[in-house]
């Protein structure tokens, strides 16, 4: 750390972060990265951690910022591995930065939080997200950002985009960047966007656990961790919308692509068979959702997601899907992998 208030500033973001990382309204397994710029280091959360273990862990790696943005500048692909740009001698556990660390460096301030909201998302999904969002988001310096796949490609999106002044970001198909100079102010602004931005989640009736239970037979699938992941099924509008395709890239990472439901009266072996593979998740409309016996904690968190995202999109909007090449580019990423790899060693 440069200087002493630099040092305390990381510990008031460590803080922060865990908080943020024990909502999952706003962040979801290892999804959602903070950063602090001390001098030209930037302190970014570590690719594959919770920010729900910001204070108990350390998981913020020292990244060289001057050179990681002139790779973006250069559109020169060692943008794509910010592993490239960590500061060794500062970097003890030999973390990797998170893939988004270019959104961060990109951004001027010197704090940043960068979230996958559910409400966010919600709006962040729809056709007419960049006119709802000015509506409610009125006299604050945003950028709408389209979509772009994490790493080089969203950085890029994002260069097109700032403009001086802006310190709030909505990131087509995927979450919300706030900047601020204090950590203080980042949260001050993180909860004034959260709550202008924020919509009430469809009801639902609770899940038939016991048909649910029938329905797994000996399969080894399982009821999800969250008893809020049942909704999108539950939900016919919710259900809709998952069954139509993949919404953000986090949910293709963790659950693959879209969703898979199940016809009236199929039970799993009835889907498995049908599909010929195992799904990590299988919604059973009307009923609830069943999860693949070896789902990790982040596979059940984006389930969840899934519910708190749909349950909040107007039922009346045209909604925007990852294409089948935006699906395909996630599935491949080697990046992912990597990340896909520590939260299976996380649980
Ligand atoms: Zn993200």
């Amino acid at each position: 750390m440069a200087t002493y208030a630099d040092a305390q500033e990381l510990t008031a973001l460590r803080s922060l972060s865990a908080s943020i990382g024990r909502s999952p309204h706003l962040t979801q397994a290892a999804g959602g990265n903070t950063s602090l710029k001390s001098g030209d280091t930037l302190w970014i959360k570590a690719s594959g951690t919770w920010l729900k273990d910001a204070v108990t862990d350390d998981i913020m790696v020292p990244v060289a910022m001057a050179p990681l943005l002139r790779a973006v500048e250069q559109r020169d692909s060692a943008a794509e591995q910010p592993q490239i740009f960590a500061i060794e001698a500062l970097n003890a556990r030999k973390l990797r930065p998170s893939i988004e660390t270019t959104v961060h460096a990109l951004m001027p301030q010197r704090v940043v939080l960068h979230v996958h909201c559910v409400d966010t998302i919600s709006l962040a999904v729809q056709a007419d997200c960049e006119a709802e969002v000015a509506r409610r988001l009125e006299g604050l310096e945003w950028a709408y950002v389209p979509y772009r796949r994490p790493g080089l490609p969203l950085a890029q999106g994002i260069a097109e985009r700032l403009r001086p002044g802006v310190d709030v970001l909505i990131l087509a198909n995927h979450g919300l960047v706030v900047a601020a100079e204090t950590v203080a102010e980042a949260e001050i602004l993180l909860r004034r966007v959260t709550l202008l931005l924020a919509r009430p989640a469809r009801q639902v009736v609770e899940a038939d656990i016991a048909a649910l239970t029938a329905l797994a037979g000996s399969s080894g699938y399982k009821l999800p961790a969250d008893i809020e992941a049942h909704a999108v099924a539950i939900d016919p509008e919710s259900c809709r919308m998952a069954a139509a395709g993949s919404l953000y890239p986090d949910h293709v990472i963790f659950l693959g692509r879209g969703s898979v439901l199940a016809k009236p009266g199929e039970d799993v072996p009835g889907v498995t068979g049908r599909c010929g593979t195992a799904p990590m998740a299988i919604l059973f409309p009307g009923l609830g959702v069943l999860m693949r016996g070896d789902a990790s904690a982040g596979a059940n968190a984006m389930q969840r997601c899934l519910a708190d995202v749909t349950a909040r999109v107007d039922v009346a909007a045209k909604l925007n899907y990852l294409t089948a090449a935006e699906n395909d580019e996630l599935i491949n990423w080697d990046a992912e992998k990597y990340r896909q790899k520590l939260n299976a060693a996380s649980n």
